[in-house]
């Protein structure tokens, strides 16, 4: 009897991790447990409950004059609007939504979490003449490995609640970028400012285009590609987050 109870003890073990991996497939696949709090979700609840949602840490940057993501911006480059959705904290619950979003897989999320913030978005008439929306580029070998472009994920989302054609074509990530790491401070920045290309300027000429990313922190990716927007003829860049990680 004994022997039996050891046996199963270590199956059981082995069995923990067995287990959680078989419940994170299960959550991708039926997303009916609230990623961020477990909780059982309702019908018509995706992702995040209705309680996780409405506690979100939003920025109501779109609301505010001078906002600190426009402020970021302020002697780099002449950006528009920008604002984000939620402030970004580790540590808190919704630190996940990103996780799941960039490292499990879980390109649905970025849909969605797009939607709910377009839909925010359109309550006001703040990117109310835009007429591209744009993701930041992944780097290819990037794509490839995770599957797809989590800022195309949320693009796709917004697209459902506010005014703009989805582009994730044009403007594109160069894929031969030799190591910054033993470079200076200004040919890094030079490098950073080369990393993108558009292929053909004549589509975004005298547009309003909204990039969109999943997070800024210094904001130098989303400046690189503005950069690149703007050697485009009398484009206007605005710029647009889910999270907003303060450094
Ligand atoms: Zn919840």
């Amino acid at each position: 009897m004994k022997a039996v109870n050891k046996a199963l003890k270590i199956f059981n073990m082995k069995n923990t991790r067995l287990i959680q991996l078989f419940n994170d497939f299960l959550s991708i696949i039926y997303p009916n447990l609230c990623l961020c709090c477990d909780k059982v979700m309702i019908t018509g609840e995706k992702y995040i409950c209705t309680t996780c949602i409405v506690g979100l840490p939003r920025t109501h940057y779109h609301l505010t004059k001078e906002n600190p993501v426009e402020q970021l911006f302020w002697g780099r480059i002449p950006i528009e609007k920008a604002t984000s959705f939620f402030t970004f904290q580790k540590g808190s619950r919704y630190q996940i939504i990103m996780h799941y979003l960039k490292y499990k897989g879980l390109r649905g999320i970025g849909v969605e979490m797009g939607r709910i913030f377009a839909a925010e978005l359109n309550k006001t008439s703040y990117f109310n003449d835009i007429d591209f929306l744009v993701p930041v580029p992944l780097h290819p070998k990037k794509e490839r490995k995770r599957g797809y472009n989590q800022s195309l994920a949320i693009v796709e989302g917004m697209a459902i609640n506010i005014k703009g054609k989805i582009v994730s074509d044009n403007l594109h990530r160069k894929s031969h970028t030799e190591s910054q790491t033993r470079k200076g401070r200004y040919e890094r920045w030079e490098n950073v400012s080369t990393l993108f290309g558009v292929y053909s300027p004549e589509e975004f000429n005298g547009k309003h285009i909204l990039l969109i990313d999943d997070v800024v922190t210094t904001g130098s990716t989303l400046e690189a590609c503005a950069q690149t927007l703007k050697n485009c003829k009398n484009t206007k860049v605005s710029i647009a987050t889910l999270a907003f990680a303060s450094i």
